[in-house]
């Protein structure tokens, strides 16, 4: 994992900024600054030179301003599930926002709020009360603004869009120390870059989001035994299937859970994440040809309310993690499947999502996603469950040659899942990755926001 031009910051002045803000400030050595600094790649064990627990836009602002006349490096610590680690940097200052975290829903605006370090979970469940939904990915502890300022790719994805397609307007703090409001209207190229850009141009406090009436679905899990067949097959359906169905599968070695009998624990399975948005009956036609693919282990797919997707924990707590992300048109089963089987990590998955529908709809320049037309992401990953005696070289090493064997390799990729070894302009087109460079300069010339995927401002 990265963490060489992590190194380089240089400090900020502690006093000045315990002065400056509300929120509380940890510094090497302090109770708790050892679990503030943890984030959910496990592989990533970084050491900030402060972490400031902003409780407002204020403070974010007064953090930005001293930061950027320092030249320091401000990380911005969400939800913690970015893949390279970016919520935390060595001799950084870290912009924690989990005391900032809050959701307000207006069942009769059909409008949904998130504020600070937010999580899909609270969001959905809030909204969820009241038969609504905005659509985010498929995992409770992600941050919504995190996954937002990717693109936001889930469970409601081809029936309704990227989260950014629900996004109505952002509270931002650039690093000038400015707070502003930006939307279609107001300041249209930042509400631009956030939908997409991964939080180069600013911190974002606040999400107001359309909320839809998706309250009953068809959703749950569905376990078959894996074969490059039976993954070509999946496909296949899975992206012919009405728009209303929207899947997630993982090729892995079948984990030791209750619900999947033991005599398949280890095994390669192929584990299909689904939701069915629309008429129920038309919900068990649209996943019968998945069913018919082999004997399920098991079929815990049922009506339900859409938010029970995002309840119980979202995967293993903190695992170390090397990922590879590619958007593709077709796939090599037999590679993937070859690669999960013989892959001589402790624990090797690959994911598949079939895209199209509503996402296709936009333009490609509507927003800073740009890879619109993909009718496929599929992600490599390698995990250790276990941190302390996890090899990174060695899971590095794994998805690169998986990534490579599966012709995925230098293809383009989603920046929410790139991995740290992948640049940024994978995520990008060249002229989306020009304009974002020129809104970066116009918004942060001095690069503060660099731990992400960074843009560099354009000179
Ligand atoms: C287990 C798991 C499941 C996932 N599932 C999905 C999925 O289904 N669909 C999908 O699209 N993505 C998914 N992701 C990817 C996820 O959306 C990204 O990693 C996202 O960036 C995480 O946001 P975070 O706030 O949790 O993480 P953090 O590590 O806190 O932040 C991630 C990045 O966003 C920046 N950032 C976060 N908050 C702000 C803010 N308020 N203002 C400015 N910058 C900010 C950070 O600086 C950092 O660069 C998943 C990730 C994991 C680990």
């Amino acid at each position: 994992m990265p963490g060489l031009a992590h190194a380089t910051a240089p400090p900020i002045d502690v006093v000045r900024l315990r002065d400056a803000v509300r929120g509380t400030i940890l510094t090497p050595g302090d109770d708790g600054d050892d679990a503030a600094r943890e984030v959910f790649n496990a592989a990533v064990d970084r050491r900030p030179a402060a972490i400031v627990r902003a409780a407002g836009a204020d403070d974010v602002a007064a953090l930005l301003a001293l930061a950027r006349e320092a030249g320091t490096g401000v990380a911005v610590r969400g939800g913690g599930h970015s893949f390279a680690g970016h919520g935390v940097a060595d001799g950084a200052v870290v912009l924690d926002l989990r005391a900032m975290a809050a959701v307000e829903i207006d069942p009769d605006a059909r409008v949904g709020v998130a504020r600070g370090a937010a999580t899909a979970g609270q969001y959905t469940a809030a909204a969820g009360r009241h038969g609504l939904a905005t659509g985010f990915g498929d995992t409770p502890e992600v941050g919504v603004a995190g996954i937002t300022l990717g693109g936001g790719i889930g469970y409601l994805s081809r029936r309704h869009g990227l989260t950014v397609d629900h996004l109505l307007d952002a509270e931002v703090v650039t690093p000038d120390g400015a707070v502003r409001t930006v939307d279609a209207e107001r300041e249209p190229d930042l509400f631009w870059a956030l939908r997409g850009g991964g939080g180069n141009a600013g911190v974002v406090t606040r999400l107001r989001f359309r909320l839809l009436p998706v309250d009953r679905v068809l959703g749950g899990m569905l376990v078959l035994p894996l074969s490059a067949e039976l993954l070509a097959a999946f496909v296949e359906i899975a992206t012919a299937a009405p728009e209303a169905l929207t899947t997630i599968a993982r090729a892995v070695p079948a984990p030791p859970v209750p619900f999947i009998p033991p005599e398949h624990h280890g095994r390669p399975i192929l584990l299909v994440a689904l939701v069915h948005d629309g008429d129920p009956a038309e919900g068990e036609r649209a996943v019968a040809p998945i069913r018919a693919l082999a004997e399920p282990i098991a079929d815990l797919v049922r009506p339900m309310a859409y938010r029970e997707m995002f309840e119980g924990p979202g995967g293993p707590e903190r695992p170390a993690v090397a990922m590879r992300t590619a958007f593709a048109d077709a796939l090599d089963a037999e590679a993937i499947v070859e690669g999960v089987r013989t892959a001589p990590t402790p624990f090797a998955a690959a994911e598949v999502r079939a895209l199209g529908g509503a996402i296709a709809r936009v333009p490609a320049d509507a927003t800073a996603f740009a890879h619109r037309d993909a009718p496929l992401m599929v992600s490599i990953a390698a995990m250790s469950m276990d941190p302390a005696t996890a090899d990174v070289a060695a899971l590095e090493a794994s998805v690169e040659a998986r990534a490579a064997a599966a012709g995925l390799a230098g293809r383009p990729g989603y920046v929410n899942y790139l991995g740290a070894a992948q640049p940024t302009a994978a995520a990008y087109p060249p002229a989306t990755l020009a304009r974002l460079a020129a809104v970066k300069r116009r918004y942060d010339p001095g690069n503060v926001l660099r731990f992400n995927h960074n843009v560099a401002p354009a000179a």
